[in-house]
């Protein structure tokens, strides 16, 4: 197999490949330093290229960050792109408390309700709720599946099981106590909750929908067009953010980035060559996924780009760490704990150009000196 890390800065483009079929895991960037093009010339030039390469091309969605999926929303905005991928994986989202209610997916709703059009929240709350519709503009929504733990899927001679996210997760109980209080202290406001419903109604439709093997393309799309119109009825309503939630507007907006990075799509092959983690979350890492995890992995791609907040020590050993940083002002250089994981002598890749990976008076993570060229960097395993 052959695992191509593309240069995208603060974001993950990888291709796993071989000679005729391709898996295309995310395509996105918060920050391209190398890049003197648009992540729009860049998702088109490299599409054009898998085309003439590949005879089947696979894309996943490990989860809706900007840094995964900017490239693939370009890629829906241009015409004659609705044949991109023969198929599209994206995580299991409907995860449900226990009164039934769809804890993730609200959290949603209410981004895309409070924040302001330029900030990050409300870019990953539309991304998440307009997604059956810019999915349909990159291939056939009866290609979409939504996967969780223990779906296998074979593509360039490899056999792919996924890790996570399991379909039953819980999230934190202070992520269901400020969803209810939301609820409550938006209790008055009729129109809102009965649009907030009606969309959660729909994905659920759209997630049991997309997880059958063998789908209704035509209720698919008659699905998205609601879903995008309901999303347009959201953007007509104003609502202020109540005053009596036990934290302020920016720190849900965290804590919903937290929540989106925990629905990664993790998946591993068979022949223990490659472990991909998407923007797993330490906590999920250490609770559930030590223990599903291989011992030793010939290249694992690292979390949430090598950042300090998303590192975990039960993550396994591996001959090549992969480390798609980039510069992003919000968290800082590469951990220094991968310098020294799982053992000094394995090989550490990082992408994008600048000094990011430099550690103060010891040197870099990535002894080879990988961060400084902007070309991808290509490892056959
Ligand atoms: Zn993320
Ligand atoms: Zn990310
Ligand atoms: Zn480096």
């Amino acid at each position: 197999m052959l695992v191509v890390m593309h240069n995208v800065g603060f974001g993950d483009c990888f291709w796993l490949c071989n000679s005729e079929e391709l898996l295309w895991v995310d395509c996105g960037s918060s920050a391209y330093p190398c890049h003197t093009f648009s992540m729009s010339d860049f998702s088109a030039d490299l599409l054009n290229y898998s085309r003439r390469l590949f005879t089947k091309r696979t894309a996943i969605i490990t989860h809706f960050h900007h840094g995964h999926i900017s490239g693939f929303k370009h890629l829906a905005k241009n015409a004659g792109n609705s044949d991109s991928f023969e198929r599209v994986f994206i995580p299991y989202l409907y995860f449900v408390n226990s009164s039934g209610k769809p804890l993730f997916l609200e959290m949603a709703v209410y981004a895309y309700t409070f924040f302001s059009k330029k900030s990050l929240s409300l870019k990953t709350a539309s991304s998440i709720l307009k997604h059956p519709s810019w999915l349909a503009e990159i291939c056939n929504l009866s290609a979409v599946q939504c996967v969780s733990t223990g779906f296998t899927f074979n593509q360039a001679g490899n056999l792919f099981s996924v890790l996570w996210p399991d379909r039953c997760y819980s999230f934190d109980k202070f992520v269901e106590k400020v969803v209810q209080v939301l609820n409550s202290a938006t209790e008055d406001l009729a129109d809102f909750h009965e649009i907030k419903n009606a969309i959660t109604d729909r994905f659920n439709r759209w997630f049991i929908s997309i997880s059958e093997s063998e789908k209704d393309g035509a209720y698919l799309y008659e699905l998205s067009e609601e879903l995008s119109g309901l999303v347009r009825q959201l953007d007509e309503l104003t609502v202020e953010w109540p005053n009596n939630v036990p934290l302020g507007k920016k720190d849900f907006g965290q804590l919903f980035t937290i929540c989106n990075n925990s629905t990664s799509i993790v998946f591993h092959d068979s022949n223990r060559k490659i472990l991909m983690n998407g923007d797993i979350t330490t906590d999920i890492i250490d609770k559930f996924l030590s223990s599903r995890y291989e011992k030793h992995y010939k290249a694992i791609k690292v979390q949430h780009h090598g950042t300090k907040s998303h590192y975990s020590s039960l993550l396994p050993s591996a001959s090549n760490l992969l480390i798609s940083t980039g510069v992003h002002k919000n968290y800082g250089k590469i951990a220094v704990d991968y310098k020294y994981h799982p053992y000094r002598w394995g090989n550490r890749w990082c992408s994008s150009g600048g000094q990011h990976c430099q550690i103060r008076d010891r040197g870099y993570v990535c002894t080879n000196g990988s961060c400084f060229s902007c070309m991808p960097i290509v490892l056959r395993i």
